[in-house]
């Protein structure tokens, strides 16, 4: 049974590669223009697909994202309501994650971003109390928000957990979506790590930011269509935000004319927060194409009723 392979922004040359390798001669795998046979096509490896792909493909089972996200599949009304969708969970994806994260969070905690101020006025501030006092609440305890609170505990940080469900994990207090005001009140750091449903769309804006503690930091690394760039640069004005660092963005790439590009306390990185690892990813890819064939669930299924 073979395999389609579809993007309409990745290079897929090295991905087609890697999935032959893996395959070793036991399946094929074609891209869009060498599809000759569509019906035969069970499973459709996919990152930000044509619109009309799967009104081509009548016997796909199995729809792969390349990523840790799914976003990009679940928007596609052709995509069939009985397909199963499979997407890439590795530590080859949370440790780089975790490790954007920290990296946001120290730089705020330790005040790099003062720092940066008084080098450009040449000023020199030798401080008593040179960290900031912080309380990291993370949006979403899935498999990138876990990893991030379980880096965190050991750094010293009291960390609160925001999910659907109410999850167990050691030393994070875990907040339940209808606690959302509790879970804010609680920190003075807010890292986004959703999924983008529905049901997160905008949820970066105003109605939460009114919720938080005066001078908090927002880290936004899951997807722009969780955040409001307009509130964002109010909070900032009116000081409910102290600094925002976002690696995702509405519109991507961000426009030469947003007004985020020269505000002070935005920092800006071009979502890179994490790239998915083709080694990690692959044999996934591949396991789950056979597994389906053999009438197994795939690992790492996204609930299609939840939408992640
Ligand atoms: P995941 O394992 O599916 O975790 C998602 C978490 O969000 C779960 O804890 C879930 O709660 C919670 N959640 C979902 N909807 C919610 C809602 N409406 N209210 C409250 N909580 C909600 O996903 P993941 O692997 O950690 O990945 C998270 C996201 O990161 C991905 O979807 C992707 O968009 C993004 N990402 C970004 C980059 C980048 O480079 N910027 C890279 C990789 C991934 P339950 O567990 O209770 O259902």
């Amino acid at each position: 049974m073979p395999l389609l392979i579809d993007s309409t922004s990745k290079d897929l040359s090295p991905w087609i590669e890697g999935i032959k390798k893996e395959l070793n001669g036991s399946d094929r795998i074609f891209t869009w223009g060498e599809l000759e046979n569509p019906e035969e096509i069970t499973t459709a490896i996919v990152w930000n697909h044509r619109p009309e792909l799967f009104s081509r493909l009548p016997n796909v089972r199995l729809v792969c994202s390349l990523g840790a996200g799914v976003d990009h599949i679940m928007r596609d009304p052709l995509l069939p309501p009985d397909v199963l969708v499979s997407r890439v969970v590795s530590p080859y994806l949370s440790g780089p994650m975790s490790n954007f994260c920290l990296g946001a969070i120290l730089y705020y905690q330790r005040k790099f971003d003062q720092y940066l101020i008084d080098k450009k006025n040449k000023e020199w501030h030798q401080e008593f109390n040179p960290e900031r006092n912080f309380t990291i609440g993370i949006m979403g305890l899935g498999e990138l928000g876990t990893d991030l609170a379980q880096k965190l505990l050991p750094l010293g940080f009291d960390v609160y957990g925001w999910s659907q469900s109410r999850k167990h994990v050691e030393g994070v207090t875990s907040y339940v979506a209808d606690e959302l005001e509790l879970f804010l009140s609680s920190i003075n750091v807010l890292v986004c790590l959703l999924p983008a449903t529905p049901g997160t769309k905008g949820i970066l804006s105003r109605p939460l930011f009114s919720k938080m503690n005066r001078g908090s930091y927002l880290i936004n690394v899951a997807r722009g269509h969780h955040q409001v760039n307009e509130d964002i640069l109010e909070a900032l004005k009116d000081g409910t935000l102290a600094g925002a660092f976002l690696d995702v963005f509405p519109e991507e790439p961000l426009p030469a004319d947003s007004p985020m590009w020269e505000h002070p306390d935005v920092f800006i990185t071009p979502h890179i927060a994490v790239v998915t690892k083709r080694e990690a990813a692959i044999p996934q890819i591949v396991a789950n194409h056979f597994r389906v064939i053999a009438g197994e669930e795939p690992e790492n299924k996204v609930d299609r009723k939840k939408g992640y």
